[in-house]
């Protein structure tokens, strides 16, 4: 029985669906006509990528939609977990594979996420991915220290990826010859991945200026917010062109003013003139956000700081704030289940646990005592989970990272080691 149909609402087409098909992650009835209840609940109960790949399948051409984008972008995910494996010897967990999933799609974002979750790593190995398909990638990073070990892993990586990825550096600790060789590189664009730190895009802008690229990964936001000329500087690299930049900095600026003298209530004519700039301003912005093929921008951020109004500009041309994922990572579903007995329970827990997947802490009530905590990781191990008891401390939450374990059990308690560790 169809309970409602809302208008404008099919994922697929846009159309009109009921209530039940949206229910079951399905598109309306134009778009997949014809199915029985039974087959509508088995499609529905397939994993995403199986999901939209077989009911993208079933879609007919002249309907096709949203959902072979989404099976695409699926099939993309797979491949680049493989990629992924290949490059680092272990699989993606739950954050890095949302994060990835973005990444695929073409988003630029900032992560905001602490030390110690594999921004980096996925930040990097999503690098030689890309470049490999074509695609010249910017990499900056904080310290001379850092852009060592970036420039060792990336080029570890480039081994596993199809055709050759050349992988430039340029240390400001080399020797003058190496360091010339390292510019003329630059300056002749004989590379697919660059990567620099952060002082040198400040000092060595000139030669980097005419250059475009397809994607910058920007490793440690607060070391390039510290010069906020910088933010211009990745947005020109990211494709943008200096007078837009500067029409973005005006709109933001006046903005400000006309949020003043509304809350003030006063000066009307000034608001009038105000808001007819805004106008021809956002029409300059949405121009220059349209053309051409801009590059990806990627962020990753410890603190999710930014200071000034300068990183506004993100917004404005990339749609993203530093500071704003926090909304995104705090993704946080409270539910319950009443189960009558510890038999039900336990069974409760394997299914989520298996739809989760890995990263996931279990935590048993203190009044439960060990023994509870110990029979519920034999239960999920006999399971087919990689489940430990978090008594070691420090030593199960490094073997999480490592992803030798999927799940910690523990107890609940005031003081956790968990809380200065990680953030799940
Ligand atoms: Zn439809």
């Amino acid at each position: 029985m169809v309970k409602a149909v809302f208008a404008g609402s099919c994922p697929n087409c846009g159309g009109p669906i009921s209530s039940t098909r949206l229910e079951l992650g399905l598109p309306c009835s134009s778009c997949l006509p014809d199915i029985e209840e039974v087959e509508a609940k088995k499609l529905s109960s397939l994993p995403p990528e199986d999901r939209f790949k077989e009911i993208s399948r079933r879609i007919p051409v002249e309907k096709e939609g949203s959902y072979s984008v989404l099976a695409e972008l699926h099939e993309e995910l797979s491949r680049f977990e493989r990629f992924f494996v290949k490059c680092v010897g272990k699989r993606l967990w739950s954050l890095q594979k949302t994060w990835a999933y973005r990444m695929l799609s073409g988003d630029s974002f900032a992560i905001t996420a602490p030390t110690g979750v594999g921004k980096t790593t996925l930040l990097l190995v999503y690098s030689i991915y890309e470049a490999s398909e074509g695609t010249r990638v910017l990499v900056l990073v904080p310290t001379e220290t850092l852009l060592r070990q970036s420039l060792e892993r990336l080029k570890a990586y480039s081994s596993v990826a199809k055709g050759n990825v050349r992988v430039l550096g340029y240390m400001s600790k080399a020797t003058k010859k190496e360091r010339e060789e390292a510019l003329a590189k630059i300056n002749g664009g004989d590379f697919d991945i660059l990567v620099i730190t952060t002082s040198f895009l400040s000092r060595h802008f000139e030669i980097l200026k005419n250059k475009v690229f397809g994607l910058i990964v920007v490793d440690d936001a607060d070391s390039l917010l510290k010069d906020s000329a910088n933010v211009d500087r990745i947005l020109v690299l990211s494709g943008f062109k200096e007078n837009d930049i500067s029409a973005a900095m005006k709109l933001i600026k006046l903005r400000n003013e006309l949020y003043f003298l509304k809350l003030a209530n006063r000066n009307s004519d000034r608001v009038e003139q105000l808001e007819k700039e805004l106008e021809e301003l956002e029409v300059i912005i949405a121009k220059a956000r349209g053309e051409g093929s801009r590059g990806q921008l990627l962020i990753a951020s410890a603190t999710g700081r930014q200071s000034g109004i300068r990183p506004k500009l993100f917004k404005e041309f990339l749609g993203f704030e530093i500071g704003g994922i926090h909304a995104y990572m705090r993704n946080v579903i409270d539910s319950f289940e009443l189960c009558t007995d510890k038999g039900e329970m336990r069974k409760k827990l394997l299914e989520v646990v298996k739809a989760l997947g890995g990263g996931g802490i279990v935590f048993v009530s203190k009044d439960e005592g060990t023994l509870e905590a110990k029979e519920i990781t034999s239960y999920l191990t006999a399971h087919g989970i990689k489940a430990e008891l978090a008594i070691a401390g420090k030593k199960s939450i490094e073997k999480m990272r490592k992803g030798e374990v999927d799940i910690l059990v523990d107890f609940c308690r005031y003081s956790h080691i968990f809380q200065s560790e990680i953030f799940i």
